[in-house]
């Protein structure tokens, strides 16, 4: 199957290998689509580069989402080298780290703000520019964490800034619909990456999911990526405004697992 034969995807948020952004990018290849990568900081190039070219990407672009200046300037660059985009993916979140552990209450302005404008507020930014390129209808697709609908230990702001996120993909999809554009978020369940790695006390939150999901595991980046590729497909034609979990189950869970005097 050629699922994206002809379709070219602009991909935000690559910074390496472990990147969910790379899964998603390889279902994309696989399936036939022609892609384009933007990274957030000039450090991360020579681990893009590589990858890009594994996969004969030959459109790389540095793009900071807190500068309108350099988003004008990639869906510029992106114009004229892929003309139309009919997939925008944006795998992009940011926050301080001390914002990432301790009380949610110390949360200072300025973290608070840098949160909600690279991981929710950037979602909004792409898209105005993308819409303009999908001539033909098109996909945005982005990446949300349950901790946007739960309290989740340590996730705070990024858990205050997943739900102007979600909230931002049902906006988005009901303004652009009557154009053929449709927005969804992936809500992935932890995965071992970069920005995972900021949040305190991961590694034991990756323990605890594997031990009580449903499928009694984590998820990986092909997973995500397969979901991805659905939903960015015409197979998920109908679909738009929704949070699709990829997260083994956990979120369907009341209770992780019966308390032991039940036995
Ligand atoms: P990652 O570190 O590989 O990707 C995060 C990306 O955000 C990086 O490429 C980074 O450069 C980019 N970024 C940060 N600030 C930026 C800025 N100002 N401008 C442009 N880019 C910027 O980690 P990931 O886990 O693959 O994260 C991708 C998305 O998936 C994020 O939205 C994350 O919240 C979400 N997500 C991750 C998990 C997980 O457990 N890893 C689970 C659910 C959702």
């Amino acid at each position: 199957m050629n699922l994206l034969q002809g379709k070219k995807a602009l991909i935000f948020g690559l910074a390496n290998k472990n990147s969910i952004a790379w899964g998603i990018a390889q279902a994309f290849h696989q399936q036939g689509a022609t892609l384009g990568f933007s990274y957030g900081i000039p450090q991360l190039e020579r681990r893009v580069r590589p990858l890009a070219e594994s996969l004969e990407v030959d459109f790389v672009e540095k793009c900071d989402v807190t500068s309108d200046e350099e988003i004008d300037l990639v869906f510029d660059k992106a114009a004229g080298h892929l003309g139309s985009i009919d997939i925008l993916v944006h795998a992009v979140a940011f926050a301080k780290q001390d914002d990432l552990s301790g009380r949610f209450v110390n949360t200072s302005r300025d973290g608070f703000s840098m949160a909600l404008d690279i991981s929710a507020f950037s979602l909004v930014a792409l898209s105005k520019r993308a819409s303009g390129l999908m001539t033909d209808g098109g996909n945005i697709l982005t990446m949300t964490y349950y901790g946007a609908e739960k309290a989740i230990p340590h996730y705070n702001v990024m858990g205050v800034a997943k739900a102007a996120l979600e909230a931002s993909v049902r906006y988005l999809a009901m303004d652009l619909g009557p154009d053929g554009i449709r927005v969804n978020a992936i809500s992935a369940g932890p995965i071992k990456t970069l920005a995972a790695a900021g949040i305190a006390g991961f590694r034991k939150m990756l323990h605890y999911t594997s031990e009580r999901t449903p499928l009694r595991r984590n998820v990986d980046q092909v997973e995500v990526g397969k979901t991805a590729l659905w939903l960015c497909s015409d197979l998920a034609s109908g679909v738009t405004g929704e949070v699709v979990y990829v997260d083994a189950g956990y979120h369907i869970l009341g209770m992780p697992e019966p308390p032991e005097h039940w036995e």
